[in-house]
Formats: structure tokens, C-alpha cells, sequence
């Protein structure tokens, strides 16, 4: 099943394509508003996975805004990819790796138009991120997949000399410069896939690939992230998690490389589709 959020309100998503009105099919039994669906995950996949859907209508991707609009917790977990932890200069964390937030502000759908930051140095992360869709509090490893709405594709944009500046990282800050946080187009349901703990993602800037990976390289997979965050804090319906960036990031280049006027960055997950950003200074 995918879902999505168009101009501001909740759809389903056809095989072929076209969204339907969620809350218009359930004859408002569930609303319009895209985050207040996960609230209630469950009554919502049985009766989705219970009704035949219609045609539906074709719509633009710039008309898509981010599939949890409104999360109250956004996690975004770093040097979770052995081949990043390496062109970063840094060991593969023994434990749990760097955990941070990107704020809510910085949260967009998928095809956006982003200001660089004067002075910066602002590069790139494709990331698989997962949306919440049950309470997930010390849950095990094995149990973890149950406590997933689903995933989507995600940007992890970073500004570098904000983030590595000072007497400690900022990376919270410099990762949530207005627009650093596109995500979509869709949330696809796990079950969708063939296997949900091996896909590929990866971007380019311009048509040049620089980023690709699988998530089956994932240090901590996604169960594995949900026991270890969730021993520390509770998960909630429509929280998000960044799951970290594979190599390829502009800071891990020789010499490095930054965005700039008007380049133009595509991003994938398979199985879920693209974003597709266009940088202005
Ligand atoms: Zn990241």
C-alpha cells in the first residue's frame, strides 16, 4: 500500500499512479489531515487493505507535501553505513552511532526549491527514512517491523561549517536550514516489498551520479535502530527516523564538493520513487 500527502491532504495511491481522497472514500470516517492518520495505523490498514479502490485522479509530484507532514519527534541517525563512517575519518561506532534531530521546520515534501546558506558548504545525504506507526517503547529486535507505517525516500541536506562548528558538532543546527528535510513522494507499507531490509537508494546532481548504496549495508537496520532508540526513548505514531547516508556525501571528497546555484539533486529509494531538489543562492 502507498500513501501519500497531496496539497495538504491524506490519499491512497493507485497502482496506476492517481490518488484518492482518503477521507472523501471513508466517507469521513478518517480525516483529510495526512499526520493524524498514524494515530490510528491499524484501523486504518484493515480497512484500506478491505476496500476496492476507484480510478482515482492524476496529479503533479510538486503538488506532493511530506507523507508525515507534522511529526512530533524526527531522529536522523549518523555514520550508519560502514563506507560513510570511513570518508567521514571516523571508526564505525562500537554502540549506538551519533544521533541527532533535524527540526520540524526544515520538513518538506518531495519536489522543492532550496536556499543555499551564504557562505556555505551545503552537500548532500540520500537516506531510507521510516515512519512510525504504533507506540514503540523497549521493543525487541524481532518485534520491530510491526512498529513501521512504512518508509519513504529522504534528504538529509547539511550545511558543514555550521555542523562542525564550534567547540562541538551542531548537527542538529546545520541540518535544519529551511527546506534540508524533503521526504516522499510516497509511504510505502514494508509488505510491499520484496524484501523492506534491502534496497537500493542512492542521488545525483545534474544526471551525475554520486550516491549509491543499499540498505542491506546498513551497520544498525532499521529493527536493529528501533530496539536500540526505543530502550532510551518512546517511539510514537508519525515520528520519522533518517536511517543515514551512504558514501558519496560532497565532505568525503577529494578534493570536496558542495552545492551550488542552480544544481539541480535527484534522490531515490526503489520501490518508492524520487526527490527532486533545485538549488538557489
Ligand atoms: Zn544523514
Amino acid at each position: 500500500m502507498r500513501i501519500a500527502n497531496l496539497s495538504g491532504r491524506l490519499v491512497l495511491i493507485t497502482d496506476q499512479d492517481t490518488a484518492v481522497d482518503v477521507e472523501q472514500l471513508s466517507e469521513g470516517r478518517f480525516a483529510a489531515d495526512p499526520q493524524a492518520v498514524y494515530a490510528r495505523w491499524a484501523e486504518f490498514r484493515a480497512w484500506a487493505s478491505a476496500i476496492t479502490l476507484p480510478a482515482g485522479v492524476p496529479f503533479a509530484a510538486a503538488d506532493l507535501g511530506a507523507p508525515a507532514p507534522a511529526a512530533r519527534q524526527i531522529l536522523a541517525i549518523g555514520l550508519n553505513y560502514r563506507d560513510h563512517a570511513a570518508e567521514s575519518g571516523f571508526a564505525v561506532p562500537d554502540g549506538l552511532p551519533p544521533v541527532f534531530t533535524k527540526f520540524a521546520s526544515c520538513v518538506t515534501g518531495p519536489v522543492t526549491d532550496v536556499r543555499l546558506p551564504d557562505g556555505g558548504q551545503t552537500d548532500w545525504e540520500v537516506e531510507l527514512v521510516m515512519v512510525i506507526g504504533t507506540y514503540a517503547y523497549q521493543v525487541a529486535e524481532q518485534d520491530a517491523w510491526d512498529h513501521v507505517a512504512g518508509l519513504t525516500v529522504g534528504q538529509d541536506i547539511s550545511e558543514r561549517r555550521t555542523q562542525l562548528a564550534g567547540p562541538a558538532p551542531q548537527f542538529s543546527l546545520g541540518k535544519s536550514y529551511p527546506g534540508f528535510a524533503p521526504t516522499g513522494p510516497y509511504l510505502v507499507t514494508p509488505d510491499a516489498f520484496a524484501d523492506p531490509g534491502d534496497l537500493q537508494l542512492g542521488c545525483a546532481i545534474n544526471g551525475e551520479e554520486v550516491q549509491k548504496g543499499r540498505t542491506s549495508d546498513l551497520l544498525l537496520s532499521v529493527p536493529v535502530l528501533i530496539a536500540r532508540l526505543s530502550a532510551v526513548l518512546p517511539l510514537s505514531p508519525g515520528d520519522i527516523v533518517f536511517t543515514g547516508t551512504p558514501a558519496g556525501v560532497g565532505l568525503g571528497r577529494k578534493p570536496q564538493r558542495w552545492l551550488t546555484d542552480g544544481d539541480e539533486l535527484v534522490s531515490y529509494v526503489t520501490g518508492i520513487g524520487e526527490l527532486r531538489q533545485r538549488f538557489h543562492s
